[in-house]
């Protein structure tokens, strides 16, 4: 195994490389954009559409195995590549993933909880669907959505309105608001041949729907641990999945756990893994898609990780001066709000 292709330029791609690197595996990666931050650390880069079969099938011909970084890679495409080279996780996940309907109605088959949630075509399928599972929820767009983009609150039916104008006609799901205690997500991995690593919960905190902080352990007691890792290991089995997933829970009072999300990739709320275990959330993804034994998911020290978003890279100063601080940059140029540009880690040292 020498090369593994990459589909998408951003960060995690970025991260993915390096991780492949240190294996002695060399990255392609395959984006539309110039000049992105995985492209500047990978031995090889495409720059062309996912519709472009001449670039997809050049490039599927010039690695081993196949992967993606983010998950609005069109499920065509995997599809496409497939034929030529492996490609995980598959189309079929990524199609699953990539639609809230389709995906809450994976979990909801596989046996696992989640917020009540009714599917949105009109202003009228919103407002019946609100008087059955309201009075407050969240409205989201099917597709495309991703850090709280495309969702609007709904505190009762004077917000059904405005709510329904912001999908801009998109189809859109309306999900109860749920009253979770907190948010937790569980970092997982599948090799080919069924063996399951997962790594320990972490507890995600939320601002504007953009992650901004991960600290691990999660406040959860043993049973809710055991849970939360069942409800991952059965996910990957039910999709037959290979690769790093991130399963996105909320903790309810009463102990019991409902999925939010599940992402087929690498995750922002596994960027602690770098510090915090042997073998990151990216090297074990790069095993799995290689076909190489998966690692030792153990969490050797406790750390919370910080993403960095917008403007906070201005205390970069004080950051890179800090003991203890492991500082990740993006290789991003605009620090526009919102962006995640970087991320640091803390590891907790008694
Ligand atoms: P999402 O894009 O679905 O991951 O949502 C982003 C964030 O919005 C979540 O991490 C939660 O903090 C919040 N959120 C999303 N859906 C719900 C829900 N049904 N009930 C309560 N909070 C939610």
């Amino acid at each position: 195994m020498t090369t593994i292709g990459i589909l998408g330029g951003g960060q995690l791609g970025r991260m993915l490389a390096m991780a492949a690197a240190r294996l002695g595996i060399d990255a392609h990666i395959y984006c539309p954009d110039e000049n992105s931050p995985a492209a500047r650390v990978a031995a090889r880069a495409t720059v062309a559409g996912y519709d472009d079969r001449e670039a997809l099938t050049a490039f599927a011909d010039s690695v081993d195995a196949i992967t993606t970084e983010f998950e609005n890679v069109p499920a065509e495409t995997a599809r496409f590549l497939a034929t030529r080279r492996p490609v995980h996780p598959s189309a079929d996940a990524l199609e699953i993933a990539q639609d809230r309907v389709l995906e809450k109605t994976f979990l909801n088959e596989t046996g696992i909880g989640t917020a009540p949630w009714r599917s949105v075509d009109s202003i009228d399928d919103l407002t019946a669907s609100l008087d059955e599972i309201g009075p407050r929820g969240v409205l989201k767009t099917r597709r495309l959505g991703y850090d709280g983009k495309g969702q609007a609150r709904l505190n009762g039916p004077d917000d059904i309105a405005a709510a329904f104008a912001d999908m801009a006609d998109a189809p859109a799901i309306l999900e109860g608001l749920a009253a979770f205690e907190r948010e937790i997500s569980v970092i997982a991995a599948r090799a080919e041949d069924g063996t399951v690593r997962c790594y320990d919960p972490g507890e995600n905190r939320h601002s504007d729907g953009i992650l901004r902080e991960t600290v691990v352990p999660a406040d959860i007691d043993g049973a809710t641990y055991d849970e939360a890792l069942a409800i991952a290991e059965r996910i990957v089995g039910a999709l037959e999945y290979v690769g790093v997933i991130g399963v996105e829970m909320f903790a309810m009072q009463d102990g019991t756990l409902l999925v939010n999300e599940i992402a087929p990739r690498v995750h922002n709320t596994g960027h602690w893994t770098i510090e915090g275990c042997a073998i990151s959330q990216f090297e074990q993804h790069v095993r799995a898609v290689c076909g190489l034994p998966l690692g030792d998911p153990a969490r050797h020290s406790d750390a919370v990780m910080e993403n960095l978003i917008g403007n906070d890279i201005d205390a970069l100063p004080t950051l890179l001066a800090e003991a203890g601080a492991a500082v990740h940059l993006y290789g991003k140029g605009d620090a526009r709000p919102g962006r995640k540009m970087g991320h640091v880690t803390r590891l907790v040292v008694e």
